[in-house]
């Protein structure tokens, strides 16, 4: 900073660049704004598959897809321009904000801060549009191929701005960052599904779960969820819940510390220090806690912050105190005056889930990976071990695998492993023909007509064998070999319509996850051991092996340290991985 001179201070307005430069870097401050931002706009433009890479931290490339509405080709030239936005008209939409954006500022921002590109697509459009920027005008607009929706890239952060590239970390902080921000948007979203990945591996995979409670499981492993509590609490217009630790199991950080107002996640340090005394927590401690508030939005006041990370409360609302008096009443010997109606809340409700019953009749047919496997016969009553790398898979309940792997205990769901399997497969190589016994006439409306035709080459590629024998009906000579079961007609009908919404890359996906799906063993078979076996083998070079292609976990695991501790057995030694589904690690 230039001191004052001698000569008095001129005032003088700054020049336009210098002030655009200011204001974006209100918005934008690092890697983890812009995929703040991006992934922000994305769920406005509802979203249901948000996929975020990042290259060095998100300081080379930042990318970020989404399957929401799209933009409108004509619009691409205005959507970086300062206080351009599709989400709010005039000042009374001000008063009631339901987007997560509104200000018009990011994409300015965004565009300044690097070299941007918007590769997108709307309904009504045949193919898609790219769009290239240099600061906030549009430099090249080309057609693209896209599915419907948007794709941000943003490369060189800050590359003529080499003051802010220097305040930015390591790859490693920037990464951290990153994976903070999506935590905090996939708790905040729980009906949406992100994936964040970087040049190496898997850093968030969510997929689309129910609640906010299966999503803290997801995250962070039921072991974590269990140990939280619960409590849920409203008023007239607004709602609200909390999860957070109990006294005894305080953090020493402040890592786990979670505020979503209307699906924004917010820093509120009111609320924040309003946990803190309602749970008495001693100086030098930390709760662990999420926050979801709901509260109608003309109640709600965003407009204090560029980055709306805070948010105030129209005073007349009275959710600090019913907060406070929730958690009083969750502190043991405290709360005894608070109103009882706070205090009842419902304890968390807990699924009961059925456990599948094996079938005891069905013998399965199976063989693991596929191309020219011969399928594996499995009586029923087989020896119940057999081994993977010289170790033990038992087949519990007829729908799970047991074993031992890497000093800890595995439980592999073998419906949801198989489909893995098989779906990395037709990914990368697509699965053989196995001829069906008695050819199968299949009947087809004009839609599933066209669905086979523009799906004609993965079919194919993916071990389906065709004739078309008149304008309606087509004869299948063979499906995959990676069926477990025959496929019949209405089978091969619901495939296709399974696929039926969508397109491109998508739908292939989509596609090839029907197919994973349908043809892998199911929950209830019994599998010979060398069946087992294999199948763990084929499963353990997956690349993904921790969820199956829909996103839902593959393998619990539970360490030597916690089967110890569950025993009394003092000291074990053993190291103990990660908990449940852990998120980055691959087995094998
Ligand atoms: P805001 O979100 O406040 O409206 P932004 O600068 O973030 O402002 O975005 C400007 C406009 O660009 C949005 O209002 C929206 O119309 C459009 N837009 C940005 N990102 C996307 C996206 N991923 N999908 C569809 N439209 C988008
Ligand atoms: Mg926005």
């Amino acid at each position: 900073m230039r001191p004052p001179s001698s000569s008095g201070t001129s005032v003088h307005k700054l020049p336009e660049h210098v002030i655009q430069r200011i204001a974006a870097g209100e918005v934008i401050e690092r890697p983890a704004s812009v995929v703040r931002e991006a992934v922000e706009n994305a769920l406005d433009a509802g979203a249901r598959h948000i996929h975020v890479r990042i290259v060095e931290g998100g300081k080379l490339e930042i990318r970020v897809e989404d399957d929401g509405a799209g933009i409108h080709k004509e619009d691409l030239p205005r959507v970086v321009e300062r206080f351009t936005t599709s989400k709010i008209r005039d000042e009374e939409d001000l008063e009631r904000v339901s987007t997560l954006g509104f200000r018009g500022e990011a994409l300015y921002a965004i565009a300044v801060s690097g070299r941007l590109t918007l590769i997108t697509r709307t309904r009504d459009e045949e193919h898609g549009w790219k769009a290239e920027y240099q600061d906030d005008r549009l430099i090249r607009l080309e057609p693209a191929p896209r599915p419907v929706g948007t794709t941000l890239v943003l490369r060189d952060l800050f590359h003529h701005l080499p003051a802010r590239r220097a305040y930015l970390g390591s790859v490693r902080q920037e990464t951290r960052r990153v994976v903070q921000v999506m935590e905090a948007m996939v708790l905040a979203h729980p009906d949406r599904s992100f994936v964040l990945e970087n040049e190496k591996r898997i850093l968030v995979h969510a997929p689309a779960v129910p609640d906010v409670k299966e999503r803290l499981g997801q995250l962070f492993g039921e072991a974590f969820l269990e140990r939280l509590k619960h409590r849920t609490f409203q008023g007239e217009s607004w709602e609200g819940e909390i999860w957070f630790s109990s006294p005894e199991d305080l953090a020493g950080n402040t890592a786990f510390q979670w505020i979503v107002v209307n699906s924004r996640v917010v820093r509120d340090d009111r609320l924040r220090g309003l946990i803190y005394r309602a749970l008495e927590i001693p100086p030098g401690h930390h709760p662990r806690f999420l926050l979801v508030l709901r509260v109608d939005p003309a109640w709600v006041n965003w407009h204090i912050h560029p980055q709306k990370r805070e948010v105030r409360f129209h005073p007349d609302l009275p959710i600090h105190r019913v907060l406070f008096e929730t958690l009083r009443g969750a502190v043991p010997g405290s709360g005894k005056d608070a109103p009882s109606a706070l205090r009842q809340t419902p304890p968390p409700s807990s699924r009961v889930q059925e456990p599948p019953r094996p079938s005891t009749e069905r013998a399965t047919l199976f063989a693991p990976s596929l191309g020219g496997n011969q399928p594996l016969y499995a009586p029923e009553k087989t020896a119940s071990l057999s081994s993977v790398r010289g170790v033990f898979v038992h087949q519990v309940f007829a729908t799970y695998l047991v074993f031992e792997q890497e000093g800890e205990l595995w439980m592999v769901d073998q419906h949801a492993a198989h489909e893995r399997v098989i779906y990395e497969q037709l990914l990368q190589k697509g699965d053989q023909p196995r001829e069906l016994l008695f050819p199968l006439v299949v009947h087809l409306s004009p839609e599933e007509r066209s669905l086979v035709e523009e799906l004609e080459e993965e079919l194919k590629r993916t071990g389906f064998r065709f004739r078309q024998v008149s304008g309606d009906a087509l004869i299948l000579d063979a499906i995959p070999s990676a069926f477990q079961y025959e496929l019949d007609a209405e089978a091969f009908r619901a495939l296709l319509h399974e696929v039926a919404h969508g397109s491109g890359e998508h739908r292939l996906d989509r596609y090839r996850k029907t197919v994973a799906c349908k043809a892998a063993v199911k929950a209830g078979d019994v599998l010979a051991p060398e069946a087992r076996t294999r199948l763990i083998e084929a499963w353990l070079a997956c690349k993904t092996p921790q969820f199956c292609p829909h996103g839902r976990p593959v393998v619990y695991r539970i360490t030597r340290r916690e089967l110890d501790r569950k025993f009394h057995r003092p000291g074990s030694q053993a190291s103990g991985g990660k908990g449940a589904a852990g998120r980055e690690e691959k087995p094998g």
